[in-house]
């Protein structure tokens, strides 16, 4: 059974966690890198398997946690911001027109991609939710559990005993706006006593300041551990995975659900870790930069294939994808096509399960269609005098019907992308210039054959068999023949398939073969 499908049966089965509310959060500190998107898309797939095998309302949301500190920015706007080091990410200026502060702009980024890769959740912000009041009632369960909380750290991390008198709260300072730097250290039940202390956290400086204020309403929040534990009982989350990073034993996730049980009373949600996603092997990090955004994948994918990305892998496993400079992404619209072939022919579920719920739309009918290959797709796109249709109408021996016009429209305008931006180099290749000297390797009287060939053949799979011959015929071998051959049209000495070549570019390539031979 495909891994979702599974996991939305134990969970109706277990009965334990209705209503069925689905929930993920990302602290929006960076533009996310495309890493970050496996966890909104393991949920939006999830939220799908529970919606086919039940009838109950299942609601799926998904978590800004705009109200977190700044404690970096992404580096193009290092500088610009270094002065709000420390302010929560909402009271950040946006470097950027049209938004109201850097969360906005950083949550609507990721909102937009996630959106784009037909992820159904409801957005909320956190900091709303502060704002609001909704959080007052367990910011006071957690203010009165303070010891416990400690005690709950302590025993789930095995992290030391913190400072006697600690409270789970960060206040923003009354006097420099500052959330990260503030150190919270009485609790009358009323009103939290602070510090806004100079020198806590090496990535802001406190001014100082000390004061007195109620905890409710958005004047300061919990700690992230406890936040999101807390966001669990205030949304009524009953469902959210976490991603290996925060789900290892004893992390934070461990000590969220822990918290659960020994602080808030409210039942675990449905909990799992997921493993990693890796470019080129390599762990990416959203503040440093690295790596791939998640607003790029929704460039350089058609969305059914960025989800699919996501969906094809089980999330016990990792997903490696690096794209730049390799054939990962042609290789990518293969297992695609590959999968919906199998998914035509109802042959193995799982596949099956993989294509379906990478849709956007409507899931396709389970008709057979001729599927452009995406590598020729942007083979043919190189050849100067192609069109696209005709080359693919000549390879299936008919017309491409309505929805077989569209996927290669599609799959054009993506292998433009990637030819332009992550193609390597030995699949790009230059009009035929003719400004390649040859080699001298092969004979004029092959020359003189092969244009004879080209000018009596009558399709291009007629000219690769007449290619073939000659070259049996001849005594080079086919390796000394291509690449020469590739090297007088394209100056490559590797190309597309040749016959092909020769065939889109005739009347070049004739020219050019009895030049050759003279
Ligand atoms: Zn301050």
């Amino acid at each position: 059974m495909y891994w979702a499908d599974k996991i939305a049966k134990e969970i109706v089965a277990s009965k334990k966690h209705k209503p069925y509310w689905v929930d993920d959060m990302k602290t929006p500190s960076g533009f996310a890198h495309v890493g970050s998107i496996r966890g909104p898309l393991i949920h939006s797939v999830i939220y799908r398997a529970l919606k086919g095998i039940t009838k109950d309302k299942i609601v799926y949301t998904f978590v800004f946690n705009d109200f977190d500190p700044a404690d970096e920015f992404p580096p193009e706007f290092k500088e610009k911001l270094s002065d709000y080091a420390g302010f929560p990410l909402k009271k950040v200026p946006s470097p950027q027109k049209g938004f109201k502060s850097l969360g906005d702009l950083l949550s609507d980024d990721l909102k937009d991609s996630m959106q784009s890769l037909g992820v159904e959740a409801e957005f909320v912000s956190s900091w709303d939710l502060y704002q609001e009041g909704k959080f007052d009632g367990v910011i006071r369960e957690a203010l009165d559990s303070a010891d416990k909380i400690q005690y709950v750290y302590q025993k789930v991390s095995g992290s030391r005993k913190k400072e006697q008198g600690w409270l789970p709260f960060q206040v923003i300072c009354e006097n420099c706006g500052k959330l990260g730097t503030t150190r919270v250290f009485g609790w009358d039940g009323k009103e939290v006593s602070y510090k806004c202390e100079p020198n806590m956290v090496s990535w802001a400086k406190g001014c100082g300041h000390e004061g007195k204020i109620s905890p409710f309403g958005g004047t300061g929040k919990l700690p992230w551990k406890v936040d999101w534990a807390a966001h669990w009982k205030v949304i009524g989350v009953t469902i959210e995975a976490a991603g290996k990073d925060h789900a290892s034993a004893g992390g934070s996730y461990d000590i969220a659900l822990t918290l659960c049980d020994e602080v808030f009373k409210f039942p675990r949600p449905f909990n799992f870790g997921y493993e990693f996603f890796l470019i080129g092997g390599k762990k990416m990090s959203s503040s440093k930069g690295l790596g791939l955004k998640a607003h790029d994948l929704v460039k350089i994918l058609p969305p059914e294939l960025g989800r699919f990305l996501f969906t094809r892998t089980d999330y016990k496993q990792q997903i490696n994808f690096d794209p730049m400079g390799t054939m990962a992404i042609p290789d990518l619209f293969d297992e695609y096509d590959k999968c919906w072939q199998t998914f035509v022919e109802g042959s193995d579920e799982d596949i099956g399960r993989a294509f379906v719920l990478a849709q956007i739309k409507a899931v396709p009918e389970k008709t057979k269609l001729f599927l452009t290959r995406f590598r020729e797709v942007a083979q043919v796109i190189q050849m100067p005098n192609a069109d696209p249709k005709t080359y693919f109408e000549e390879k299936k021996g008919s017309k491409l019907s309505v929805r077989e016009k569209e996927i290669l429209e599609e799959r054009i305008k993506y292998a433009k992308v990637w030819l332009e931006q992550y193609a390597p180099e030995e699949v790009k290749f230059g009009v035929a210039t003719g400004v390649a000297k040859t080699q001298g390797k092969l004979s004029s009287e092959f020359y003189r054959k092969l244009t004879k060939e080209i000018e009596s053949a009558s399709s291009p799979e007629e000219l690769e068999k007449g290619l073939y011959q000659l070259i049996k015929e001849s005594g080079f071998t086919s390796k000394e023949v291509f690449g020469e051959l590739y090297l007088l049209l394209i100056g490559k000495p590797f190309g597309p398939k040749l016959a092909w070549l020769i065939w889109e570019n005739k009347d070049k390539a004739v020219k050019l073969f009895k030049e050759a031979s003279k």
